[in-house]
Order: C-alpha cells, then structure tokens, then sequence
C-alpha cells in the first residue's frame, strides 16, 4: 500500500514535468517562423501575428522548406520529423485551418520557386534561409527552450531530494519499529551523528518558542530538520543558479542581462510551482508521509513553513527577474495589460501577505482567525497562479496539489464519521482542567487509538463547532480519555458551558455536550522493544505516557524496569488522570512525582479549587514518591542508564522542560557512545 503511494506520488511528479520544450522540430518551426515573418511579403497581414506565414503559399512554402533544413543539418530522419512538425504549425496556424496536406505539399512546389533570403524586397516567391543564420536562430530557441527543460528536470531532483529523506527516514523508522536500531545505535560513530547532529535542539529550544522582536517568535526546528530544510535550500539555489545556455547572438533576446533576466525568472517561476505539491502534503493531517516515516505532525508543519518560504525566495526572483526582463525589453505598460501578468503580480502580492500572516506571533495569539485567512489567502494565491499559467503550462503542479488537498480533505470527512456524533461527559477539575470521557460506538470497524495519538475534537456548540482542536488522548477501550486545560479560546468556551450548567443543575461542574473525533493521529513509540523504559513528562503531557506506561505494565512478557517521572505545578493535572494512574498500582512502574511550585507554603491542596486536592496524595501515595521542587533530569537519565540493556527515554510535557530533555539525552549519547540510548518525545505544537 505505502509503496504503491510513494511510486504514484513519484508518477505524479514525473507527469507534471512531463511536457518537453526543447525539441529539434518545435524550435525549428519557431526559428523558421521567427525569421521568415520578419520579411516582407507581397500579401495583406491579417490580425493575427502569423496569418502571412499561415495563408500566403510562397511564405508557407518557405516556412516548410526551412523546417526540412534544419532537421536534414541535424541528420533527423527527416520524413518523420517533417510530420511530427506540423503540431506545432498546426497550433501556430489553428485559425487558419492548414493542413498536414497543404504543408507537405507547400514543401514540394516550394521547392521548385526558391530563391535566396532578401530582407530588401517586396517577396512574392518562396525563399531560403541559409545555414548560418537558421543554425543560429535554432540555436537560440534551444537556449530558450532548453532552459524550460532544465528547469523541469531541476523541478523533478527537488521533489526527488525530499523523496529520498523521506524514504531514507522511512528506514529508520523502519529499524525502530524492527529493532534494527538497537543494533545500529550500539555503534559509536552513529552515537555521535545522533548526539551531536539528530537529535539535539538548534540553540536550545525546539518545542519552546523562540523570541526575537514582538513579532518575530516562532518555533525552530530541530538541528536535523534544520540540516534537511538548509540543504533543500542550497539545492535550491543551486539549481537556480546553474545550467543555463546563453545565445552569444542575443537572437532572441536584446543582449545578454535580457536574455539572463528571462531565464531566470522562467527557471525560479518552474521551481517555485513545484514547491506547490510539498507544501500542501506537508500540511495535510491525514498524511501517509506521517505513517511511512513517523515524522510528528510539528516536524511535517515544520516543513511546511520552511517550504513555503523557500517557495516564497523563489517567486520574489521570479517577480524581480520579470520586471527586469520587463523595464529592459520596455514592455512594461504592455505586460501590465496582459491578464496573465495582472495575476502574476496579484499572486506575488497575496503570497508575501500571506507570510507576514503567517508569524508566530498572529498563530499563538490568533490561532483560529491566522487559521481560516491563512487557508483564504493561500487558496486565492492558487487560484491566482492558476490563472498566471493557464495558457503557458505547468498547471500539472497546480491539478496534482488541489488532488492532494481535496483527498485529504475526504479522509477527514471519512474520519469523523467513522467515530460518529458521541455524547461526552465533561467534568471540571480544579480552576480550569477539564475531563472529558468520549464513549465509543459499536463500530463495523474497531476504532483504536495507541498510546501517545491524538485526536481532533470538534465540539458541537453554536459558538465553536466548526473548530477542531488536537488533544492527546488516552484509549481505555470503551471510551476516550481526553483532559484539556481551558486556554482562551474555544476550550475556555466548553469551560463556560461546564459552569454555566453547574449554576442549572444539581450534578456539581459536570455537563454533556456533542463531539465529533477526528483521528486518530499520529504514531507510537515502539517501547516495548526496550529493557528499560524512562517517561520524563509534565502538565498537559501526561496522556501520552500514561497510556504507555498503562499498556506496557498490562503485556509485558520479560522483565523491564519502567521509570515514570511526572513533573506538574499543581495536583490538579493527577486528580483529572486518577483512574489511569491507579492502573499503575500494582505494576512494576517506579512512579515518581515532583510537584514544582516553589513557594514552601503552597503545599498540596492550597490551590482554590471545587475539589480538595490532596486527596489525591494519599491515593497515589502508596505506590508514588512524592518530591518538592524540578527534577534533575540529568541524574535521573544517569540512573536509568545504570541498569544493563538499551533504554528507551521518552518525553511529553511543558516546551522548555521537553528540550531540556532533548538536550541532556543527546549529550547524555555522545557521553555513552556505546550504550543504546533512543530518544522519543511526543510533545507537539505548531
Ligand atoms: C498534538 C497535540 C496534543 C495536545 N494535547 C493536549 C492535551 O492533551 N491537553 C491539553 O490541554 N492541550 C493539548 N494540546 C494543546 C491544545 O490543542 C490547545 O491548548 C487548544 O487547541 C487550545 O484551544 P483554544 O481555542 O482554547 O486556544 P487559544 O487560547 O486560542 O490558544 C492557545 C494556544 O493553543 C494554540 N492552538 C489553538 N488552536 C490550535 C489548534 N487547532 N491546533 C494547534 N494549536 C492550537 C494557539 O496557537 C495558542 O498557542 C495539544 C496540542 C497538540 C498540538
């Protein structure tokens, strides 16, 4: 099934770069045509720019006869390559119905009136144009057209480069999933890779926010996105920057800056469309891409952004390269009145308000309003592209990213039906936790979500219901476990509906309301090849490792050691997962709780809240170590890697926590170079 995505994904692309332009018999058409309309023929020119060539019998016996020579120069079977030109004299010559009859027959008696080439005279007679000057002509096409199909070609190793990390990624998730890995990571060199390139954060933070100026925050990608995304870049420029053919006669072109301003503003035009097709891919949710190489959500979103900004250096080139061409040729105001240039230019200028709508700053603070003008923007920039192309080509690129978009769309829709309208049961918890248990339907078909998958949920109140929010969620068979922490936005809207029924009711911050649930999303972490096991999670990131913790205690065969650390700020988040942490109970997890508030008199349960939150403590008590104060990570990895055996560390929790981890695991690899350390985090954010 993945194979046969991944060999159609690759037709997809092969397809769309398909169309050759540099052929020997199209340039000679346009060589000949180019030439030939330029003399002066003893007929009336109609409004069309070839009707002379098209109508007039010694100009089109000309035209023909020039064809046949500049295939008999290249040593083409002429014959066949004399036929195979009449498309595109056919095309050129559509309004004038000529047929491949007339053409061949224009050849023969053509050739019984030749005369030499006179740029002088009223011509009434068909002529020849000599070898030198078609050879040139020819020549210049081809640096033209030559140019369109390189810049194809380059198109197709720039999908093809990304193709190729995917599947190189596929593999290693493979060897996870195989236990390949724990062989491979016994090796030093690949420790060091890992240590010092794969794993560690850029500069610190990954999941947490970067800070620049006000507007300029957003997340960084890792170090290894961050080796993918700059050598996409370079490739990129490279392609850009190299492989074009330069006419020495500037036959077609006034001089050499027109002719490289036209080349490459056609290359980076060619290049920017093919970005279309990663772009929408990497932003799907329902995306094979994830399956086939475990990439999270955030990495794929990640690539997204980093795309669609090399997309973005590209078409400014594009813009700034025509312009040029434009002011040079002084056709300008001529350009500006063709349609196809109006949307060129619109499609600029919506692709460059869509990046600055884009910021981080707008998607933290705006998410559902960046969400929905991202979307419009980015459809009328297709649209305008569209339209830009239509009568040059390349709308494969275009076709092949609406069919991506349009699929994943129906996957979703099919999505949410499988799961079907349930009813939830919300209770509030402390100030602002909510948890909401999601019962499953009898289904024809087992919906199942793994530990550490997430869910969209859509919640069917008049104020919110066409949002969808992603939330880890814990799978326990009958139903959903899901425990959200109100924000602002659509969740502080369910926290509402919860009080305002608990004001109505006599069932204390409780309610019911519709969902619908999207997914699930998202891999597993394939923990139960491991020995030994280290949850590091925190706050909202509970879910996922309990699910874990819950499903590897329930079938372990062999003895491993499990070591769950659970950091949180307030006891609220273990009162919203009580029934799952009792799970843990009479299992051989090492459950250890680091409660971090600071302040020494805010002990357990000081917190205003509707439940007494230390009667959560002697609950958990008998089975978990409670300690005051942020776990030392390092020492707590340094513990785990004293038992024998390959460890498996995963993490889920607050952003800074979570690189925090990220960074200490990865030098902890580089220190332990021979030990089997493998690293999984499950926190996400976009
Ligand atoms: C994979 C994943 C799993 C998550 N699991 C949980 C969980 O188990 N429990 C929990 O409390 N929270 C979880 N979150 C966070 C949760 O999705 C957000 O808190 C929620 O979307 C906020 O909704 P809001 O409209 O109230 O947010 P707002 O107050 O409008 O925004 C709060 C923050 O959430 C971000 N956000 C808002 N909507 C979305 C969205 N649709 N997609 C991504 N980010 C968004 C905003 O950028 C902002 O940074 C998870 C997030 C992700 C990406």
């Amino acid at each position: 099934m993945m194979i046969s995505v991944v060999v159609l994904c690759w037709n997809l692309v092969v397809v769309a770069a398909a169309v050759r332009h540099d052929r020997l018999e199209v340039n000679a058409v346009q060589a000949c045509a180019s030439m030939l309309n330029k003399l002066s023929w003893d007929f009336e020119p109609g409004l069309n720019y070839f009707s002379t060539l098209c109508e007039y019998e010694p100009a089109l016996g000309s035209w023909s006869i020039c064809v046949s020579d500049v295939l008999d120069d290249s040593g083409l079977a002429v014959d066949e390559y004399f036929n195979k030109s009449f498309e595109t004299v056919g095309s050129i010559c559509s309004s004038f119905n000529v047929s491949l009859e007339q053409y061949t027959e224009s050849l023969h008696n053509a050739s019984r009136y030749l005369q030499p080439f006179d740029r002088h005279s009223t011509l009434h007679h068909p002529v020849s144009v000599d070898k030198t000057l078609r050879t040139r002509v020819v020549n210049a096409f081809h640096c033209f057209t030559g140019n369109l199909d390189r810049s194809d070609d380059y198109s197709v190793v720039l999908c093809a480069y990304v193709g190729i990390v995917l599947l190189i990624c596929a593999c290693f998730r493979f060897f996870d999933l195989t236990a390949i890995n724990a062989y491979l990571f016994r090796y030093k060199f690949m420790n060091y890779i890992r240590g010092y390139v794969a794993l560690p954060t850029l500069n610190g933070t990954h999941s947490a926010e970067y800070k620049s100026w006000w507007c300029l925050s957003g997340l960084l990608p890792s170090r290894l996105e961050t080796c993918h995304i700059a050598c996409f870049f370079l490739l990129n420029i490279v392609l850009l920057s190299t492989g074009y053919e330069v006419d020495h006669y500037n036959v077609l072109f006034d001089g050499k800056l027109v002719q490289l301003c036209r080349y490459v503003g056609d290359r980076s035009g060619i290049l920017a469309i093919a970005h279309f097709p990663l772009i929408i891919l990497f932003s799907t949710r329902s995306n094979f891409v994830e399956c086939l190489t475990g990439f999270k959500y955030s990495t794929l979103i990640a690539l997204h952004k980093w795309i669609g900004r090399i997309m973005v250096f590209d078409v400014l080139v594009h813009s700034i390269a025509y312009t040029a061409y434009a002011l040079l040729t002084h056709s300008f105001l001529m350009s500006m009145g063709e349609w196809y240039f109006r949307f060129g230019v619109l499609a600029t200028l919506v692709l460059v308000l869509l990046s600055f709508w884009s910021l981080g700053y707008i998607r933290k603070n705006h998410y559902e309003v960046f969400l929905y003008l991202h979307i419009f923007m980015a459809v009328a920039f297709f649209f305008s592209c569209w339209k830009h192309i239509q009568s040059i080509g390349w709308t494969n690129w275009i076709y092949i990213s609406l069919a991506i978009w349009i699929f994943e769309r129906l996957i979703r829709i099919i999505r949410i039906l499988h799961f079907g309208v349930a009813t939830a049961n919300i209770q509030l918890i402390g100030k602002d936790l909510l948890r909401v248990t999601i019962p499953k339907k009898s289904q024809f078909m087992k919906w199942r979500a793994l530990p550490g998958q997430y869910v969209f949920l859509h919640f069917m109140d008049p104020m919110i219901f066409w949002q969808s929010h992603p939330f880890t969620v814990i799978d326990s068979g009958d139903e959903l476990v899901v425990v959200l922490r109100a924000k602002k936005g659509a969740t502080n809207v369910v926290l509402k509906r919860v009080i305002e029924a608990t004001q109505n009711s006599s069932d204390k911050f409780f309610t019911k309301m519709k969902v619908c649930v999207e997914g699930p999303y998202g891999t597993t972490s394939p923990l139960h090849l491991f020995n030994n096991v280290l949850f590091l999670c925190g706050g909202s990131g509970l879910p996922g490792p309990l699910a874990h913790a819950i499903e590897l205690s329930k079938s372990l065969k062999h003895k491993v050691v499990i070591d769950m650390v659970i950091a949180v700020r307030s006891l609220d988040i273990l009162e919203a997962y009580i029934n799952e942490l009792l799970e843990l109970q009479r299992s051989q997890v090492h459950l250890q709780i680091f409660v971090t508030r600071s302040a020494p008199t805010a002990q357990y349960g000081s917190i205003s809240s509707n439940i007494h939150e230390q009667a959560v403590v002697p609950r958990l008590k008998p089975f978990a170590t409670f300690h005051v104060g942020r776990p030392d990570l390092q020492s707590l990895i340094n513990n785990s890697l004293s038992q024998n055996g390959p460890l498996a560390i995963l993490t889920c929790g607050p952003p800074v926590f979570v690189d925090k981890a990220r960074d200490i695991t990865a030098s902890t690899i580089v220190k332990n170079p021979t030990r089997v350390i493998e690293y999984f985090e499950e926190y996400q954010c976009w």
